[in-house]
């Protein structure tokens, strides 16, 4: 069976969320980027186009709490785990500096 960091999520970071239903994913900190990262708890990269929508719908709400209306970008791109689905929220802004 494949495993990947993102098979076995960790809890080093805060949990926004922790969905069971249509399906399985999570919400939470990612711990490299430090931004709200959804993670789909099933080994694959494949999405049916209503799980991405259900997912980019669930991940915004997390953000728009964080970052405010507009003040963040939804990113797909999956640049270090390629093969297990996940998708980040990033503020469009610095903040902090
Ligand atoms: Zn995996
Ligand atoms: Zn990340």
């Amino acid at each position: 069976m494949a495993k990947c960091d993102l098979c076995e999520l960790k809890e080093y970071t805060p949990w926004y969320a922790s969905f069971t239903q249509p399906f399985h994913f999570a919400i939470l900190d990612c711990d490299s980027c430090d931004t709200p990262m959804a993670v789909l708890r099933e080994h694959r990269v494949e999405l049916a186009d209503q799980e991405r929508a259900f997912i980019v719908e669930a991940l915004s709400l997390v953000a728009r709490a964080k970052y405010g209306e507009g003040e963040f970008i939804i990113d797909q791109v999956m640049r270090q785990i390629p093969d297990h689905f996940h998708m980040h929220a990033r503020p469009t802004r610095f903040r902090g500096w």
